[in-house]
């Protein structure tokens, strides 16, 4: 019923936002966000569909960050996409994957495939440029059967197509959330390869920069993730948030309105929002 986290072809997503409000609500789903990869370009579609559909949006965002070399998301729930320091700080952003998208063509060009730039531009339109399209360009020519191996091939660390970008770091993102009047929560903490130590010393920063909450529940995470995050939610304090981390059919951790309860020692991210009391009144 609530899910807040979900992905338009605004950034690597297949559906418009239009689409995706639809989408969830035919799934069950009452509570959205919209979270696109540095780019809130689709909040304004998805407000509107969502009334149409009678369902609650989330103003969203998913910052990608650089800490200690390794790449973090940073989801923002609650942002007001209208706020210029977060207007500007992603159009960097937005300006930056135009760089990399350049040199990651040149490395698969080094590989011997020809075109990549003009194709991935092509497949992102007015979208942000990330290796998901990339990836839908290279299993189009079939240098690859699925996304999946496609990533496994080229586009991740020691392959032609990979780039070792520097995106935002974890305070600027934080801080653009937190005073466009949102709240910052750590995307699925499961998927980096950050061992116990570290991850202990990314929660302390993360909430010291006024991060509030962490990603427990996810279509990324394994049930005994689930329970393994809850117990560092708990264990600093942080709030718990669930999304499904939708972007499109067959390209998705899981299907909308099919996420699992939070666990029972997780305080909601969504627990002090005004409009989820509303929601749920009536
Ligand atoms: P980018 O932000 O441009 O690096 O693109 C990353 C996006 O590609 C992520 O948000 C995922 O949607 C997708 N992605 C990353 N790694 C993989 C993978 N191993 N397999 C499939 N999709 C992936
Ligand atoms: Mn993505
Ligand atoms: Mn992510
Ligand atoms: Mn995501």
């Amino acid at each position: 019923m609530i899910d807040l986290h979900s992905h338009s072809n605004i950034s690597d997503g297949l559906l418009s936002p239009a689409e995706l409000v639809a989408h969830a609500a035919a799934h069950g789903v009452r509570v959205l966000a919209l979270t696109d990869h540095d780019d809130v370009d689709g909040l304004a579609e998805a407000s509107l569909a969502a009334k149409l559909h009678g369902i609650q949006l989330v103003n969203g965002v998913e910052i990608s960050v650089t800490w200690k070399k390794r790449t973090l998301h940073i989801v923002g729930l609650n942002i007001d996409p209208e706020n210029e320091a977060l207007k500007n700080g992603l159009h960097a952003v937005k300006q930056s994957r135009f760089e990399r998208a350049k040199l990651m063509a040149l490395g698969l060009e080094k590989a011997g495939i020809h075109g990549s730039f003009e194709a991935a531009s092509f497949n992102a339109g007015k979208s942000i440029l990330t290796r998901m399209h990339f990836a839908r360009f290279l299993v189009e020519r079939q240098f690859a059967k699925d996304t999946k191996s496609v990533f496994k091939k080229y586009l991740v660390k020691g392959k032609p197509g990979f780039v070792d970008h520097q995106w935002m770091n974890l305070e600027s993102a934080v801080r653009m959330i937190v005073n466009s009047g949102g709240e910052a929560v750590l995307a699925h903490p499961g998927r980096y390869d950050i061992r116990r130590t570290n991850m202990l010393l990314l929660l302390e920063e993360f909430r010291a920069l006024g991060g509030t909450a962490i990603e427990v529940v996810t279509g990324s995470h394994t049930p005994p993730q689930f329970v393994e995050y809850a117990k560092y939610a708990q264990l600093f304090g942080l709030k718990a948030s669930q999304g499904s981390d939708y972007h499109g059919k067959g390209i998705s951790f899981m299907e909308m309105g099919r996420l699992p309860a939070l666990p029972g020692n997780c305080v909601p991210v969504w627990r002090d929002w005004p409009q989820m009391s509303e929601m749920f009144m009536n």
